[in-house]
């Protein structure tokens, strides 16, 4: 058992007492916290979860609401945060979750607030969580076709997903992005069949490489659909220029698409294995038990739940945090013979 649990964060020697964000020692600014609510999840999308689901976080040792939404003020009031998105697991199967967007958009009103959800549900609260302060949602849907979600997901809820997608963009969260991955011999062959549909809709959609974070350990660079395959199908099927905007620290690269019949739009392709953006990466993790992980593939935590219940201070809860960002390696190395996936999968750190 021991060897499923991620270690602490190494302590960081050298970081500069003058620093006050979320700084790293390649000089990297985490400015963008995501914040996942709970581990459990509705779905059992194969490249996240076994069919049986996992051995979900015992609920004491899951944050409350009160300790979310501290937190999240501490990473804005202290920490130089600008944007936090809510996931999971499903962000949408934790209770409080109208009321912690409400409360966090009112202790510190200059965040913005996203949400990454399955969107199952998201019909019934969509209105709720616009009003609280919520103002965008990225929603992951890997197929339009009814038989398709179900293999992949392992539950027939496409139509619940479409209902929660149509209701965000009614409930004006806006821009509504939709993010797919694909799976070779299952969904691989759909990539021209969801950009007509997102196109459509008027939905960003964006392509994500399959990444080594499956609980299951079932991910193979040989298998994984590569963003280089997924512009060619595109390529084979529609009119496709790169986006002249500027990139940033946005991980997608984006295309313009004009499938015909006045069906034009962007589509991002997120190459986060082939073509890592690691070297301006802007973001940090916080996971439903309150560990701080200062990349998505590191093998170490910081525990702020801890210091939290030990009644720790604002400012030592900071300075914890920052100690906790300063190691965070250069690149998710992937590629390196010595690469070790993490021990906690996608769905209990916060996608
Ligand atoms: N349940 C919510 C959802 O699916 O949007 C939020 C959590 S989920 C872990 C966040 C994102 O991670 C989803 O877009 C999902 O497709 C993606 N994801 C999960 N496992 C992945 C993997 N092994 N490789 C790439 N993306 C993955
Ligand atoms: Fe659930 Fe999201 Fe993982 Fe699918 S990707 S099983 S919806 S946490």
């Amino acid at each position: 058992m021991s060897e499923l649990v991620d270690l602490p964060t190494p302590v960081a020697h050298a970081r500069p007492a003058t620093e006050r964000g979320l700084v790293d020692r390649h000089g990297r600014v985490a400015t963008d916290l995501r914040v996942s609510l709970t581990d459990r999840c509705n779905l059992r999308c194969s490249y996240c979860m076994p069919p049986e689901g996992l051995e979900w976080l015992p609920g004491e040792d899951v944050l409350t609401d009160d300790e979310v939404v501290r937190l999240v003020t501490i990473a804005a009031e202290h920490l130089g945060v600008r944007e936090v998105r809510f996931t999971g697991g499903e962000p949408l199967v934790r209770r409080g979750l109208v009321d912690i967007v409400d409360r966090v958009h009112r202790a510190a009103p200059g965040l913005e607030l996203s949400l990454t959800t399955n969107a199952l549900g998201l019909a019934r609260t969509a209105t709720a969580l616009a009003a609280a302060g919520l103002t965008r949602v990225n929603v992951s849907l890997d197929s339009v076709r009814p038989e398709s979600y179900a293999a992949l997901t392992r539950r027939d809820r496409l139509h619940d997903a479409l209902a929660g997608i149509e209701a965000a963009a009614a409930a004006g969260l806006s821009p509504v992005k939709i993010n797919a991955v694909l799976l070779r011999g299952v969904n691989d062959a759909e990539a021209p069949e969801l950009v007509r549909w997102a196109l459509g809709a008027g939905h960003e959609l964006r392509f994500i490489e399959q990444m080594p974070l499956d609980a299951q350990h079932g991910w193979s660079r040989d298998t994984m659909v590569t963003a280089d395959e997924i512009l060619a199908s595109l390529e084979a099927a529609f009119d496709v220029r790169p986006d002249d905007e500027e990139r940033g620290s946005a991980p997608a690269e984006r295309f313009v698409v004009d499938a015909g019949d006045g069906l034009r739009g962007r589509v991002g392709v997120i190459a986060s294995v082939t073509r890592p953006f690691c070297g301006d990466c802007d973001r940090v993790r916080l996971t439903a038990d309150g560990q701080v992980r200062n990349c998505l593939f590191a093998r170490g935590e910081s525990d702020l739940r801890g210091a939290l219940r030990d009644g720790a201070a604002d400012a030592t809860i900071a300075d914890l945090w920052r100690t906790a960002m300063w190691p965070k390696a250069p690149g998710h190395g992937i590629d390196d013979p010595a690469f070790l996936q993490p021990a906690r999968p996608m769905s209990a750190i916060g996608g």
